[in-house]
């Protein structure tokens, strides 16, 4: 397995890109992406559905679909291992013990025919973290009770669970091993609001605890607000601004598409009769605009953005994508100064 000195941070992602080929079309689907995450960072991730959040969570797991899905350019770098590069078999290893991924919909996460014990007890005993079987249980009913699940019901089926107690024993498989990363792709989308607030903050709890980096994957703002240290903002395949939450939700100057996003939100504090939605949609990802991607729906296009696709500039640690935002700021390290011609 290759390693690098990891000591810049847990995930360094360098100009990933990832394409889908399918019958009819090549989908570009991840364009030049640069991401960073320290050791028991929360940092979200934040886009319409389509902006590449799921495949990029995907490509740090290696769980891309099979002839479908392939990196065809960028490194992934994890607690210095090269996953791109790394064999199968060391991919294995690293799920589940280094890095585990939460999934939307918990019904279809877990095994209907094995009880949620034998579940939780399955990644223990895969990764070797205990000697003997009465270990393995005790590490169980801990692990169940971590998450506010009773022990006595390790016996039981997924489907004697409701929704949000599913989710519950997902996070626990997800952090039976206590993993460096977690990726939580919309780990509350399938529940109601209620359950959402309680499972989100058994989730702060339980990060603070174990001291897991998290990666949030959402298209909630709200939910970002109350539990992340710094956010990306997506849009087709790339990140178009990052930030911490303070700046995020407070700085005087946004990507437009970030003002869109909160334009979009109602503000109990205004009496307005209409929403500001984003005008238009997503690009086809098979047939992305030239220049900047989000051109063909940003109220502020200029010239040069329909031709020249914008590089990020840096300012206090706030970094957008965006021709408007040029002088003054510093490129990101690798992109070319004054923007790439596509
Ligand atoms: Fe809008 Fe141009 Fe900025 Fe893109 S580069 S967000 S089109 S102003």
């Amino acid at each position: 397995m290759k390693t690098t000195d990891s000591k810049n941070g847990l995930l360094k992602i360098e100009n990933l890109q990832v394409e889908y080929i399918t019958d009819d079309a090549r989908v570009f689907a991840v364009n030049g992406l640069n991401l960073e995450i320290e050791k028991g960072e929360t940092l979200g991730l934040v886009g319409e559905t389509g902006a590449g959040k799921t495949t990029t969570a995907l490509s740090v797991m290696r769980l891309l679909p099979p002839k479908v899905g392939r990196v065809i350019g960028g490194s992934i770098l994890l607690d210095g291992i090269d996953i791109i590069h790394a064999g199968e078999a060391d991919m294995r290893a690293l799920r589940g013990s280094l890095v585990s991924m939460i999934f939307q919909d918990p019904m279809t996460s877990l095994n209907p025919v094995l009880t949620i014990g034998d579940q939780i007890a399955e990644v223990l005993i895969f990764h070797d973290r205990y000697n003997n079987r009465t270990d393995v249980n005790r590490r169980v009913d801990e692990i169940l009770r971590l998450v506010g699940l009773s022990p006595e019901r390790k016996n039981e089926y997924p489907h004697q669970f409701s929704g949000g107690m599913k989710q519950r024993v997902v996070i626990a498989i997800a952090l039976a091993c206590e993993p460096k990363l977690l990726l939580a792709d919309e780990p509350t989308t399938a529940l109601d609001v209620t359950i959402q607030a309680q499972v989100l903050e058994m989730m702060k709890e339980l990060q603070e605890k174990l001291h897991t980096a998290v990666i949030l994957i959402t298209h909630d703002l709200g939910v970002v607000a109350q539990t992340c240290n710094r956010v990306a903002i997506m849009y087709a395949g790339e990140i178009i601004e990052t930030g911490t939450v303070d700046r995020i939700f407070h700085a005087k100057r946004h990507h437009p598409y970030t003002e869109g996003l909160f334009g979009s939100i109602p503000d109990l504090t205004k009496k307005t009769r209409r929403l500001n939605p984003i005008d238009g949609l997503m690009p086809d990802p098979s047939n992305l605009p030239a220049g900047c991607k989000f051109h063909t729906r940003c109220p502020k296009c200029i010239d040069i953005c329909r031709t020249i696709h914008p590089r990020s500039s840096v300012r206090d640690g706030h970094s957008i994508r965006c021709h408007l935002e040029g002088e003054g700021g510093v490129p990101v390290a690798g992109e070319t100064a004054g923007g790439e011609q596509t």
